[in-house]
């Protein structure tokens, strides 16, 4: 009996130690906080840095290629989801908001050409990619 038990302990320890190993079968070691915080750190500091190479090469969008046109923006059903960067986020936390007729509330908006390109992006790639591919699987186009 007392060898009985002790296997099943032994399998108990077995599993706990199996659950600390990753997909290679390695062992995880946890860090400690002190020195996880740093590697927190240095990660973070690598990230940025490769962030900032990578914007290096991006595109700032022309004014002409941000044109928003608010009767097509708000025509479409769903959520309308706005992405605004940092700027654009302290830019209109300062602005006061208009209370109007009917529970309605009107909340200035300004967008750079950043946020307002994307969002004219983020518009055409759902309907190019999302809405006509989801029309066509239903329709069986
Ligand atoms: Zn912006």
């Amino acid at each position: 009996m007392d060898t009985s038990s002790g296997e099943c302990e032994e399998k108990a320890i077995k599993t706990q130690q199996s659950r600390k190993r990753d997909a290679k079968g390695d062992v995880k070691k946890t860090p400690s906080k002190k020195k996880r915080g740093n590697e927190d750190g240095d990660e973070a500091a690598k990230r940025r840095e490769w962030l900032r190479g990578k914007a290096k090469d991006a595109v700032i969008p022309e004014e002409k290629a941000a044109q928003l046109k608010p009767e097509y923006l708000f025509k479409e059903m769903g959520p309308l989801v706005i992405h605004l960067c940092q700027a654009c986020k302290t830019y209109n936390s300062k602005r006061p908001m208009n209370q109007l007729e009917d529970g309605m509330a009107e909340l200035p908006l300004g967008m750079c050409t950043v946020c307002r390109h994307f969002l004219i992006q983020q518009h055409t790639m759902k309907f190019y990619h999302h809405n006509l591919p989801s029309l066509k699987k239903k329709e069986m186009l």
